[in-house]
């Protein structure tokens, strides 16, 4: 079955609110295996919400409405599409008990303007609002189902959970199971190549990548009767994309980076020390936010002047003069200094030019090494990365979660 959502509120096309509403439900229909197939936004104005509402009606089976139920004038959505359907408007005396005991509760009058929140269109099913006053209802007319629900975001979200998705997921012949693959070292044009004919010709499942600050996403969606139909649609898809793209993927279910490098450095109890310059934390800031990392990070010095990777990590002078503080020698030297330190298992150093000044002609922004010194030897790795300042901070850390991952 078909949605459409329509959402009510001048504030809404005046840019003062965002339509978070439409984002929750498009979401949650999805998971119920609903095909959202339109958003409609529309001001506070009886003639345009009742043409948009009609033109929904037509193109849709199912119309959700979020907005004007409330009890000002301007509230009109349950007036224009009870009259809209020709249903009349009934006083629903439960309704109304309810609001006069959420005024009561609050220890507020209610006025009479409320009353009309507890009129609801003849033979709706009346969904409570249980942190609020606005009634929702769900009209089924000649096979089409219309959903109206309040504006208000919380109240429109626990209603929609309370009473609206039960009521749907009975009426759905199937539900939605979504993987997402994450990949690192890969650029999303290139991995649209490698797969572009498995996301070109499928329609179930359905794949798509996104992109976001430096994670790479694949996800792939399917629809079945049951989640083991659903389930036997994804998994061959899974094995044809780890097949041609296996050493650039970390996850297979979701998980950031840094809680696969984080994770694996737990169960194999690898210590390990950090020695950050161009990063200031960041990596550490990463690596802290998995549960239980305290067990195997023993510490992060951030050594951002020459005289710190000097005097912390015993950096020698004449390297930092004779090849810079941004050179494989230095980050090797950092991590070697590291470990001579902590005697972690893995020292790793970042250095690099995050820009956008600092750069000279033979020291670009965005080059980066990372340097790695373990029990057996110490080495490094080069990087030319581009992009702002941020990005290449946030790059450069989580290239070395990937080194470390490796
Ligand atoms: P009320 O009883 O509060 O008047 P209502 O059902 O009439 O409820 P609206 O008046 O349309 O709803 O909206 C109430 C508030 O809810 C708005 O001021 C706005 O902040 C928020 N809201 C309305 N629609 C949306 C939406 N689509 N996304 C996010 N917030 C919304
Ligand atoms: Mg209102």
């Amino acid at each position: 079955m078909n949605c459409s959502i329509l959402s009510v509120g001048t504030e809404l096309l005046m840019g003062q609110t965002i339509n978070s509403n439409t984002f929750f439900l498009s979401r949650k229909l999805n998971e119920l295996g609903y095909n959202v197939l339109y958003h409609f936004s529309v001001g506070d104005n009886p003639d345009r919400l009742e043409n948009i509402f009609k033109t929904a009606l037509d193109i849709s089976d199912i119309v959700i409405t979020t907005g004007g139920l409330g009890p000002t004038q301007d509230d009109l959505t349950k007036e224009i599409i009870s009259r809209f359907i020709g249903k009349e408007l009934k006083l629903n005396e439960d309704s109304l008990k309810k609001i006069k005991y959420y005024f009561e509760k609050i220890n507020r009058e209610m006025t009479d303007n409320n009353i009309k929140q507890a009129f609801i269109p003849e033979g709706a099913i009346v969904l409570p609002n249980d942190i609020g006053t606005a009634p929702g209802f769900i009209l089924n007319e000649n096979e089409k189902i219309i959903i109206c629900l309040p504006g208000p975001p919380r109240e429109m979200n626990l209603m929609f959970q309370n009473y609206v998705k039960p009521y749907l997921a009975e009426k759905s012949k199937y539900i939605i199971k979504s993987d997402i693959i994450k990949f690192f070292g890969i650029g999303e044009s290139k991995l649209e190549w490698i797969l572009q004919d498995l996301i070109s010709n499928q329609t179930n499942p359905t794949l798509a990548t996104y992109a976001n600050e430096g994670e790479l996403s694949l996800r792939i969606t399917a629809r079945g009767k049951s989640l083991e139909e659903a389930e036997k649609l994804i998994n061959p898809i899974k094995q044809e994309i780890k097949k041609r793209l296996d050493k650039f993927i970390y996850s297979y279910n979701n998980q950031s980076l840094e809680e696969v490098v984080g994770d694996m450095l737990i169960r194999k109890n690898v210590s390990i020390s950090l020695a950050e310059s161009c990063t200031g934390g960041l990596l550490v800031s990463k690596l802290t936010s998995i549960p239980g990392i305290s067990s195997v990070l023993d510490r992060a010095i951030v050594t951002y002047s020459n005289r710190a990777k000097i005097d912390e990590l015993g950096v020698k002078r004449e390297t930092l003069e004779k090849y810079g503080a941004v050179s494989k020698e230095t980050a090797m030297e950092m991590a070697e200094g590291l470990k001579d330190i902590t005697g972690s298992k893995i020292c790793l150093s970042i250095t690099g030019i995050a820009g956008p000044t600092g750069a000279t002609s033979k020291k670009p922004v965005g080059l980066v090494y990372i340097g790695v010194s373990t029990d057996e030897k110490t080495f490094y790795y080069k990087y030319n990365f581009n992009g702002s300042r941020n990005k290449i901070r946030n790059y450069s850390a989580m290239t070395a979660l990937n080194i470390i991952r490796k």
